[in-house]
């Protein structure tokens, strides 16, 4: 992005009023040296196109196929992910809640977006809207019914509210007739909402 960026370009007239302090305050960063452009470039490369849900997904498939290792998530979740390279902003301290036969486990952030940002990426936008924040806690079955999950009545529904410093991960229920295939193989079945705890997982 261009460091002297002409704010009163008509071509900008459509960004809201975040995007425009955001570019602002950039702007004005690189200018006095507060902040290297090359760096803040990586930074954006790294979490577009490295970080995201793939990470996850790959904790998930190695507990899945790896009873020692699930054990260890669900114990010590922070060791364990960083154990797989992932770790750092928005992630220090997580926690990984399992989906069984009996519990199903859903995550937000009431207050704002909090995220595991190491294994998920960055959040997507309905996850950070004020409807899914108040209606996650308020009526978890029905957002959940629009997300296409049925959740039945005999199974509890478990809403965990992030925090700035505490950050979840829900470990889904591996399908059925998915024992013999390799973590890469469970890996690609496993997506950002069913760690979001909003879906399940399907066998293909
Ligand atoms: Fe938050």
């Amino acid at each position: 992005m261009s460091d002297s960026e002409d704010h009163s370009d008509p071509n900008h007239s459509h960004l809201s009023d975040t995007d425009l302090r955001v570019r602002s305050l950039e702007s004005l960063l690189l200018d006095k040296g507060m902040v290297d452009a090359a760096a803040l470039e990586a930074l954006i490369q790294n979490y577009e196109h490295k970080v995201g849900p793939q990470n996850g997904a790959r904790v998930v498939a190695r507990a899945w196929s790896d009873p020692a290792y699930k054990e260890w998530l669900l114990r010590d979740a922070t060791a364990a992910i960083a154990d797989m390279g992932y770790h750092g902003r928005q992630g220090e301290y997580m926690y990984v809640v399992e989906n069984t036969a009996a519990v199903h486990n859903l995550v937000v952030c009431t207050l704002c977006s909090c995220y595991p940002w190491p294994v998920l990426g960055l959040p997507p936008t309905w996850y950070k809207s004020a409807p899914y924040r108040s209606r996650a806690v308020m009526d978890p079955r029905g957002v959940l019914r629009e997300f296409g999950t049925e959740v039945g009545e005999d199974v509890a529904v478990r809403v965990w509210d992030s925090t700035a410093e505490l950050r979840y991960l829900v470990l889904p229920e591996q399908p059925e007739g998915t024992e013999g295939m390799s973590q890469d193989e469970l890996a690609a079945l496993v997506g950002r909402n069913a760690m979001i705890g909003v879906e399940k997982v399907a066998a293909s």
